[in-house]
């Protein structure tokens, strides 16, 4: 029978920190502090099974769950050395969920059970405090109704907001004792109302309640989108913690916090957070009212402080990171009731993974695990340009709030998260703005450009949900007086309107009026140092998808290692005088007509090929011949086709009767590719002169240069040799004439599955492939890679079809394409072991498929300029996870050579990159 709950209390726990999937992150996080002598109340978790359980037998309970509940709280009331019900001094506890991985604000919480009508005397005779007493008895009611029993929480908000209007009362902790028993009893009678039966009394009827409220509040709606969003469906339950309360609102010597071990915005290792007096739970995460800084505990509560401090010291040594802990004071005692892995931002990420190397807290490895490939998207974020100038600024500024989350982000001002969605489905960028946020936004937050909201502080549901995603979000925003039911805020006597255009300033906490310019911000330094570990480990070179110089330049500064695919037709289009010579080129009927408009192309493409490799310093480049089909190249429309003969001399029947001979049933299985350059030679001879003329002219100028001619589309050896004799050809006519040796290479994409498999004879020849996996994915799995997303997404949705675990066209289908690209690996190889291979789809820039490529042996991954950075960690990744990456000892960051050892794959060894 599988033990389902995990008792934790006196120095002693029956979990411990490494069983999340099983505790959840709160309920291992409370077993390992317990166990390490941290001051953590008693308590049980019942386990995330036990909850996957009770959905998989219609939510039923497991039939032994009850007797372990039983035994539990035996134990706890022993251990606590009071008892549930108690009528002098009862035994309250809290209730929360708690699932393996960190989901804020998603999952519900009720504290203070087990208070009663008669219990709720004893506590006041007992701690000589009915108002403190009757403070926790009405917050117990009040989310034991709604959070258990789902009824609405306004209309209990309602009775508090009254009762303190009534009273002239701005703060809950001012209520009397009087009122407040005054307000149980309103509470209790909109209990019976609703549910027509009275509130339960017994503190046993409380708990099973609670622990169903816990279980059904996995399957919510919000807590659904949570996951959706998040791509956490894997997650199978959450883990139920019941635990001895202490209370942070007994008095002003009392009181509740939530705090970082570093700061979460910058990394900075500083100490971080807000608390408030007085107060219980989830007061501060609410953002109910605005918090205190943490450095304020020190002047009010020294002691307490103190222990704080000796508490981040001892976790950060013992989990080797960042953690989010929650902590409550009770007459001036310390008491932790959470830690976790705290959520960051993504330069945060960065940070805090270098230092803790240099502290020698971690391996340099152990740092790069840390990073996902989306830490390094959400760096690129963008901030304020500079070049806005400061009175511009000043006049645009609106108002200010708490910097939560930094990076800026301007759109229109949406009041709902349905808003929000909506319009950025259609592409309009939008800020969603709230009086707080709750997981019932979490949709429309993700969808929003930015979040500003007019309470709370930097733990608040916003500024954490925000953070994760490094989006932009301001809260605390005080001035702010928002109008729902009109769809508007205002700010004094300025009112911004829904749709009206806002930009945020995350990083200072500012919010202007209109739309201000914004740029890529600059990188933190630890990012340059990540970058570099993972450069030492990696053992797959990166290089880039680039077509102009100034990509090419770009991608070097992303730490590009070469160009790995240059897609010539696209220099076709870049003027008028290039795409009118392509025309001509094509609507011409003779060879002599089409040499002639080809020499018209030449020396666009020489000048651009000249300029790709001076800006490439060196490195290599693999460019190659004219892919698509060449019906892509000419008008269609009829006013566009006139134009076109006008300016080259033809009569408008023919250039329309070309249109027509080009036009295709299935254009991506046609006329394309090499297929082109078997039936016009001579375009392959333009562009194979145009790459060899440049590389001679650097060559005399003394810049290196190693290009790669590659041939796309290519279905065999035969018709890879007909290729490749022409351009060797046309290379040496180049070479001789100007009396220079110019060292390249000849290889062919591999695109085609037919290629895959005759790859063996291929490399006979070829002397590199690349695997253009975006056509290898559409022929391989016959997917339209134009079409596809009309059904794709029914394929990949986890909660219809569940074909797909990811769309192959974003992350390799490594069952099926992967299988093909073995095999062309092993065919390849086998031929000629020297053999260079890279891949240049899509899927050069993905983590997963970047892993692929590694331990398959490919010598290097293409990728567009921005993702360059995400395969660099990624290949690095690559090695860690093989093992052979593993450094056994923390290290300080160093200059010196890898020591990785490269893993061992057949026939790569002496192959280049
Ligand atoms: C490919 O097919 O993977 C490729 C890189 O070529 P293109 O996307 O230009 O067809
Ligand atoms: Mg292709």
């Amino acid at each position: 029978m599988p033990k389902r709950v995990y008792f934790f209390g006196g120095g002693k726990a029956e979990g411990q920190g490494t069983q999340k999937e099983l505790l959840g992150g709160k309920g291992a996080g409370l077993a390992e502090m317990t166990q390490i002598g941290l001051p953590v109340p008693a308590g049980f978790t019942i386990t995330i099974d036990s909850c996957a359980e009770y959905y998989s037998a219609g939510k039923r309970y497991p039939k032994e769950l009850d007797k372990e509940v039983r035994a539990n709280i035996a134990r706890l009331e022993k251990t606590t050395g009071k008892k549930l019900g108690d009528p002098h001094d009862p035994l309250l506890v809290s209730v929360r969920s708690g699932a393996a991985r960190s989901m804020p604000g998603m999952m519900e919480t009720i504290l203070n059970l087990g208070l009663n009508d008669v219990a709720v005397e004893g506590m006041a005779k007992k701690f000589g405090d009915a108002r403190f007493a009757y403070d926790s008895y009405r917050r117990f009611i009040q989310m034991y109704s709604t959070t258990a029993m789902g009824l609405s929480k306004e209309p209990l908000e309602e009775m508090l907001h009254k009762l303190k209007h009534d009273k002239g009362i701005k703060d809950d902790k001012d209520i009397s004792a009087a009122d407040l028993k005054d307000l149980c009893g309103k509470f209790k009678k909109f209990y019976r109302e609703k549910k027509g039966e009275d509130f339960p009394q017994d503190p046993i009827v409380q708990l099973w309640g609670a622990i169903s409220a816990v279980f059904n509040c996995w399957e919510a709606e919000k807590a659904i989108t949570y996951r959706r969003v998040e791509k956490l469906e894997f997650l199978k339950g959450t883990a139920v913690n019941v635990q001895q309360m202490c209370f942070g609102n007994k008095n002003d010597r009392s009181g509740t916090g939530v705090c970082f071990t570093r700061d979460p915005n910058t990394g900075e290792n500083v100490f971080y957070g807000d608390w408030l007096i007085n107060a219980q739970g989830e007061d501060v995460v609410a953002g109910i009212r605005t918090p205190m800084k943490l450095s304020e505990l020190a002047v009010k509560y020294p002691a307490a402080n103190k222990q704080l401090y000796q508490v981040r010291s001892i976790l950060e040594k013992h989990f080797k990171e960042m953690q989010d802990l929650e902590f409550t004071v009770e007459d001036e005692k310390l008491y932790m009731l959470q830690c976790r892995t705290g959520k960051r931002s993504p330069a945060a990420t960065f940070t805090i993974a270098v230092d803790m190397v240099k502290e020698k807290l971690i391996t340099k490895a152990q740092a790069l695990s840390r990073i996902a490939p989306e830490d390094i998207e959400r760096l690129f974020y963008p901030v304020i340009d500079m070049k806005v100038p400061k009175a511009a600024l000043e006049k645009a500024k609106l108002t200010t709030g708490i910097n939560a989350v930094p990076g800026a982000a301007g759109g229109e001002v949406v009041f709902n998260a349905a808003d929000a969605e909506e319009l950025a489905k259609k592409g309009t960028p939008v800020i969603l703005v709230r009086k707080e946020t709750s997981p019932e936004d979490v949709g429309g937050m993700h969808a929003a450009q930015g979040i500003l909201t007019q309470t709370g502080g930097k733990t608040s549901h916003a500024a954490v949900v925000a953070r994760g995603w490094g989006k932009c979000c301001i809260v605390g925003c005080e001035t702010l007086n928002i109008d729902y039911d009109n769809q508007q805020f205002s700010v004094g006597n300025k009112v911004v309107k829904k749709g009206d255009y806002l930009t945020l300033d995350g990083s200072e906490g500012i919010v202007y009026q209109g739309k201000l310019d914004l740029v890529k911000p600059e990188l933190p330094a630890s990012y340059y140092t990540i970058m570099k570990f993972a450069d030492e480990i990696r053992t797959l070179k990166v290089r880039t998808n680039a077509d102009t110089p100034y990509d090419a330049e770009n991608a070097i500064k992303m730490g590009a290692e070469g160009i790995g695919l240059c897609r010539t037709e696209h220099m076709f289009f870049d003027t008028e005088a290039r795409r009118q010579a392509i025309q001509e080129m094509i609507v011409a009927d003779n060879l002599e007509a089409r040499k002639k408009a080809l020499a018209k192309l030449l020396p666009f493409q020489r000048d651009d090929f000249y300029g790709i490799f001076k800006a490439m310093k060196g490195y290599p480049v693999t460019i190659r011949l004219v892919d698509p089909p060449l019906h892509e190249f000419v008008p269609h429309a009829e006013p566009q086709q006139r134009a076109l003969a006008e300016k080259i001399g033809v009569s408008f029947e023919k250039v329309k009767h070309r249109v027509e001979q080009l036009h295709e049933s299935n254009p991506m299985l046609g006329h394309r590719g090499c297929r082109l350059c078997i039936t016009y030679p001579e375009i392959l001879e333009m562009q194979v002169r145009a790459i060899m003329e440049a590389a001679v002219q650097c060559k005399k100028e003394k810049i290196a240069v190693e290009p790669e001619i590659m041939h796309p589309l290519v279905l065999d050896l035969k018709e890879f040799k007909f290729l490749e004799e022409l351009t060797r050809k046309v290379a040496k006519d180049v070479c001789d004439a100007a009396g220079v040796k110019v060292p390249y290479l000849v290889g062919t994409m591999i695109e085609v599955p037919r290629a895959a498999l005759l790859a063996d004879q291929i490399a006979q020849s070829a002397e590199f492939f690349s695997f253009g996996t975006n056509d290898l994915t559409q022929m391989t799995m016959a997917l339209s890679r134009d079409d596809a997303g009309r059904f794709l997404p029914d394929y990949v949705d986890q909660k219809k079809a569940a074909i797909f675990k990811d769309d192959p066209f974003q992350s390799l289908d490594q069952a099926g394409v992967g299988k093909l690209i073995k095999i062309g690996i092993e065919g390849g190889r086998g031929t000629n072991p020297k053999l260079k291979i890279g891949i240049c789809g899509e899927h050069g820039g993905e983590a997963k498929s970047v892993k692929f490529c590694h331990k398959v042996g490919m010598n290097y991954v293409s990728c567009s300029p921005y993702r360059v950075p995400i395969a660099r960690l990624a290949a690095a990744q690559a090695v860690i996870e093989s093992g052979a990456g593993s450094t056994p000892k923390a290290s300080k960051p160093s200059k010196s050579k890898p020591k990785a050892r490269i893993p061992k794959i057949k026939g790569k060894a002496k192959a280049r990159a």
